[in-house]
């Protein structure tokens, strides 16, 4: 009988196994990849922020450092958003933090897919195809988006069919006609429906992708052609050898409730990206370091007590952490603890959902009239002359300005957690 078993090891899975093991917890991990991290969902970027919160060491898989990003409108011009980030190579994240849990005592079983769990009155059983794989007393589900364990363990899952699908293109520097800048590209256009394309320079490759409802490989190829002149098939392969990646990201905001007696969800399988990036590694990382600080609490080694480094603590903590209510009761059940410590934070409140929704419900006038104002500065130095400006020529603008101007909180939420 293992103390924790972790289902899943990505970033979320791999960090609640990490900081467990530390703990002198005996745990065994699962991943049904052969090799942790292979394939890649991911566009590979990563705000520096991300590793500062959940205090992880940057590693060779960061392979070049931007300023930040830069939200592109239809008509090229741009509103900043500056949190400094890394390209990495998202296999070697993954990898770096699952082989920690592994250095740090953890039992990993790479190629098995958890098929079921079920509970006895002792803890929860794990079964492969081939039958029982693991018993362990607290179960961590890290599954990553599409909801499979949530579900058995009588929990909410994403909505299958609200995921939003992503795909990656690799190209040679030499083989596009596009700037090398050392800023993240977003480009919002209704073209892209309720997403959008990103560029993300890397050393001697841009990794090129795309989030949208409306058919994710024609608006990828339609703007590789259009705004990198580049024919899709000059795609090159990445590293571990694949010629294109993808997947599908929540967007609609963290399922209804984080976890139920021993069972914790984190990362991608609770929901939890930021809904205006689509990023999750980061809030991923930190909701694996919830869940390992709950169940440190249940098995008695540990307080419940958010990780002192944590951004809640400082920054965002008299925005949501109090005003939210008092402290935490120390003496809540873990998993309680874990479900309102979640529902606490500012990457899970559904005004943050809302105003993505807003963001991506704009149409190119609007994009184009926001590039106008901002024209490059930063989203928190809004010229207000300009925008009163702008508001006199388009006066049918005006209902909709304040709410416009309430997006900036989120657009801070999403500074302070980069990705
Ligand atoms: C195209 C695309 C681009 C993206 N770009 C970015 C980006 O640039 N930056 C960013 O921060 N986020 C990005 N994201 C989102 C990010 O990849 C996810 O939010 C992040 O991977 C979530 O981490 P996780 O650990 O919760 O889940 P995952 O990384 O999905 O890990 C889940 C793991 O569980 C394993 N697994 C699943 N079921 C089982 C099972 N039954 N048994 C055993 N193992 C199982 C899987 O093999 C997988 O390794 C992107 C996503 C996509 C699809």
């Amino acid at each position: 009988m293992y103390d924790v078993a972790v289902v899943g090891q990505g970033p979320a899975g791999g960090m609640a196994a990490l900081r467990l093991a530390e703990a002198g917890h005996s745990v065994v991990t699962f991943d049904r990849k052969r090799r942790v991290g292979d394939p890649v969902h991911c566009g590979e970027g990563l705000g520096k922020i991300a590793l500062k919160n959940a205090d992880y060491p940057v590693g060779d898989w960061a392979i070049r450092s931007v300023e930040g990003n830069r939200i592109r409108m239809p008509n090229g011009k741009s509103v900043g958003l500056m949190s400094p980030g890394y390209s990495i190579h998202r296999w070697g994240l993954d990898q770096s933090i699952s082989d920690d849990a592994v250095e740090a005592g953890a039992t990993r079983h790479e190629g098995v897919r958890v098929t079921k769990v079920n509970r006895d009155k002792d803890g929860w059983i794990l079964s492969s195809k081939d039958g029982e794989v693991a018993k362990a007393k607290q179960l961590v589900v890290a599954e990553g988006r599409v909801p499979n364990i949530v579900t058995q363990i009588g929990l909410q899952g994403n909505e299958k069919l609200r995921l939003l699908p992503g795909l990656q293109y690799k190209f040679k520097r030499e083989d596009v006609d596009f700037p090398d800048t050392d800023y993240f590209d977003f480009y919002i256009n209704p073209r892209y429906a309720d997403g959008y394309i990103w560029v993300f320079p890397r050393n001697d490759i841009f990794n090129v992708g795309i989030v949208a409802t409306n058919g994710a490989k024609a608006g990828l190829d339609y703007f590789c052609r259009e705004h990198m002149s580049v024919e899709p098939d000059k795609r090159v392969e990445s590293e571990i050898g694949h010629r294109q990646n993808g997947g599908l990201i929540p967007r609609d905001g963290p399922i209804p409730i984080f976890s139920t007696k021993d069972a914790y969800v984190v990362g991608d399988a609770a929901g939890l990206t930021n809904p205006i990036t689509k990023g999750g590694v980061h809030v991923g990382m930190l909701s694996g370091q919830y869940a390992a600080i709950a169940i440190q609490n249940e098995l008695g080694t540990g307080k419940l007590s958010p990780p002192s480094h944590s951004v809640n603590c400082h920054e965002l903590r008299g925005q949501y952490w109090e005003k939210s209510g008092k402290a935490l009761h120390p003496d809540l059940e873990s998993h309680i603890w874990y479900d309102r410590i979640m529902k606490r934070q500012p990457w899970t409140q559904q005004k943050f959902v809302d105003q993505s929704k807003l963001i991506y419900s704009l149409d190119k006038r609007i994009l184009n009239l926001i590039g106008e104002i901002y024209d490059g500065n930063n989203y928190s130095k809004l010229p207000w002359f300009k925008m009163l400006g702008v508001l006199v020529r388009n006066p049918d603008l005006l209902p909709m300005a304040g709410k416009l101007l309430k997006i900036k909180s989120s657009l801070k939420v999403t500074e302070t957690y980069g990705w």
